[in-house]
């Protein structure tokens, strides 16, 4: 039997935190529940899941429909599609079959790589290897996530470069009903015996967008500023946490006129603390790019996910951040380090490490 291997190469780094990766698990529960449903997929879909961040990891190996577990996915800091792809490749030389003289091998294997961002490794040595060695008999489809990831990156690798518009109304279900439509469509193309390019199903409009005609779609500057991104860790438990500022553009609409000043004058409201595991830590390459931000450009002070803890954004003179249940001496679960906080910015404010996103 000759298999259709699917992969889904998964950026999950900290800007997909919160409610995009919650999503994202469920819409690759829902993409195996209406395969399981398909005859043609049911008998050739096979389906991995790895995910990267700063590092890449197989979270499903290749696997039949019949028995695939949706995953739950890591959270990890960085971007590195360098390492993802090497990852990808290494995978894809174990586990899909090469047609030799004496047997017919796997078709060719569709790649679904969805990310948000700009690498943070330098890629060029494989997307060599890419182009080189894979290009031809893989089918890879690249999906920018609000159209904030490198499209210049993306079209080196593949002539399918799609930005995904996640403003759209119910954007996430049909998004992925139109993956799901595209992994049937393949799985009946390749039972009929042709093993070309990918037929993908067509979008509705203003879901996926060419990424030539979506210059208009999200004006980009090079760094994705639609969030800031901190990474915390519990005082009390140690364990990390990642903390999503969204920039509000005047969006969010409040009768408190203390509120409404504030937003006024900042630039990104609170929209989630996060609680990650340790895993996020394996993911993550490096300490957190020196980018930062001021608090004066922050409306919002979460709890802490993991103790409930009042402050979640305390600053430690290490620079990195945890929480703190108000006044008092508390040590820094980063380096160890005693400190005296006083609750909520004095005015000055504070300066906050941030995460590579
Ligand atoms: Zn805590
Ligand atoms: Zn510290």
């Amino acid at each position: 039997m000759r298999r259709l291997p699917i992969f889904f190469l998964v950026d999950v780094s900290e800007s997909m935190v919160g409610e995009q990766l919650y999503r994202l698990e469920e819409g690759i529960g829902a993409i195996v529940a209406t395969l399981r449903r398909d005859p043609y997929a049911l008998e050739t879909a096979y389906l991995s899941v790895i995910a990267f961040a700063g590092k890449a990891v197989t979270v499903n190996p290749l696997t039949e429909l019949i028995s695939f577990h949706p995953p739950e996915l890591p959270v990890g800091g960085g971007t590195a599609i360098g390492t993802a792809l090497n990852h990808l490749m290494d995978e894809i030389d174990r586990s899909v079959v090469t047609t030799t003289t004496d047997r017919k091998g796997d078709w060719r294997p569709i790649v679904f790589l969805l990310t948000d961002g700009h690498s943070t490794d330098d890629p060029s040595a494989a997307l060599e290897r890419w182009n080189r060695g894979y290009r031809s008999r893989a089918n890879l489809v690249a999906i920018s996530i609000g159209g904030t990831a490198d499209h210049t990156l993306l079209q080196r690798l593949t002539d399918d470069v799609v930005v995904f518009n996640d403003t759209a109304p119910d954007a996430f279900a049909r998004f992925i009903k139109w993956l799901s439509m595209s992994i049937q469509s393949q799985s009946r193309s390749v039972s009929s015996g042709s093993d070309g390019r990918v037929s993908l199903a067509k979008s509705e409009p203003g879901l996926l967008v060419p990424v030539n005609a979506a210059a208009g779609l999200t004006p980009f500057n090079g760094v994705d500023d639609r969030y800031a991104i901190f990474v915390g860790r519990c005082a009390k438990t140690k364990l990390p946490y990642v903390v999503k500022y969204e920039l509000h553009l005047g969006r969010i609409e409040t009768s408190d006129p203390a509120l409404s000043a504030l937003l006024r004058t900042r630039r990104y409201a609170l929209s989630a603390a996060v609680p990650v595991k340790y895993s996020y830590f394996d993911l993550s390459a490096g300490d957190p790019v020196g980018q930062s931000v001021h608090s004066a450009d922050l409306v919002g002070q979460p709890q802490c996910p993991h103790c409930n803890a009042q402050f979640g954004m305390a600053v430690c003179s290490c620079g990195k951040i945890h929480c703190v249940t108000g006044d008092g001496e508390q040590t820094c679960p980063w380096c160890g380090e005693v400190g005296y906080y006083s609750s909520a910015c004095d005015g000055d404010g504070f300066d906050v490490a941030r995460g590579r996103g």
